[in-house]
């Protein structure tokens, strides 16, 4: 692994990680790839997320789940061959950018196309 990846604080280290785990397990020969597939199990962990708030279970287990999403994110964008990294500064770029609206008590950032 390079110098500059070898801190566990950066991207390239976590994806280089991901990165691993999908190559000790083979997922890209055994369907662990598999965009349809990566979606059902993102969404699989959003609702443990979901649970850890309607059950009351604490932050510590939240972290856990939050930390499972992240990894199927990021092993999201190895089976897509897209560079997250980039995507991510990209779309950071146009939500600072972006106004936002107090809609039913609550804040949201949106485009806000076809609304008013
Ligand atoms: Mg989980």
């Amino acid at each position: 692994m390079p110098e500059e990846t070898t801190s566990r604080d950066t991207y390239a280290a976590m994806l280089a990680m991901v990165q691993s785990f999908h190559d000790k397990h083979d997922f890209s020969g055994t369907g662990g790839e598999d965009m349809v597939y990566r979606i059902a199990l993102m969404a699989e962990e959003l609702g443990e997320m979901s649970s850890c708030v309607t059950k009351g279970k604490g932050m510590e287990e939240m972290a856990e789940e939050t930390a499972d999403l992240l990894i199927l994110v990021m092993g999201t964008a190895i089976a897509g061959d897209f560079d997250l990294l980039e995507a991510f500064w990209k779309k950071m770029d146009k939500l600072m950018k972006r106004e936002a609206k107090m809609i039913d008590g609550r804040i949201r950032v949106s485009e806000f196309r076809g609304r008013e």
